[in-house]
């Protein structure tokens, strides 16, 4: 899965990204493993009012770009969206009328998820099922320091962003290829 671990040169980013995938493959065939339990049925995705919040890397919110923002979304409020001025063809907006960003994640349409190819390793190891904590903090340790190398060899100045602020940054365009 990793076979980039036993080099040290630079990745493009594109590079990293096909990396980011293989990666995310991974995780989610541990997942499958452990078969954990969704009892809460997307409501940690509303943020606020699960009381938790969710972050993710750079080359993360990139590989997002990628798999959600390369194609017109066509949820319901694509549309409002392109109207809001901020060009975020996001399937809900990314800002509330008070400017200030929405409560809960953008990518949740009408209870369910519409970012699954592009989630972050946070909503993808993420799970209510109390027996599952333990293998999950230690997943996602290893999976976020793989993630760091990767920044690294990408030359990409590595960041970890709370979601909506990092979707934010999605509106600047592109990280700059290494050189
Ligand atoms: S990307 Fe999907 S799983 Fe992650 S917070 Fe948003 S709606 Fe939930």
């Amino acid at each position: 899965m990793v076979n980039w671990l036993n080099d040290s040169g630079p990745l493009s980013l594109a590079a990293a990204l096909i990396q980011v995938h293989a990666l995310y493959d991974g995780l989610d065939a541990e997942i499958d493993f452990h078969k954990p339990r969704c009892v809460a049925s997307g409501r940690c995705c509303n943020f606020e009012e699960y009381g938790h919040r969710l972050y993710a890397t750079r080359l993360e919110l990139e590989y997002f770009r990628h798999a959600e923002l390369a194609a017109p979304a066509d949820g319901p409020a694509a549309d409002a969206n392109a109207a809001d001025g901020t060009g975020a063809l996001f399937p809900l907006p990314l800002y509330a009328e008070d400017g200030q960003v929405v409560p809960g994640c953008p990518w949740q349409v009408a209870g369910l998820c519409t970012a699954r190819r592009g989630r972050p390793l946070g909503c993808r190891i993420y799970f209510c099922d109390p027996t599952s904590t333990p293998w999950q903090n230690n997943a996602y340790e290893r999976y976020h320091r793989l993630l760091k190398i990767l920044h690294d060899r990408a030359g990409l100045p590595y960041a970890y962003m709370e979601w909506r602020a990092g979707l934010a940054t999605l509106l600047e365009g592109p990280a700059q290829e290494n050189k």
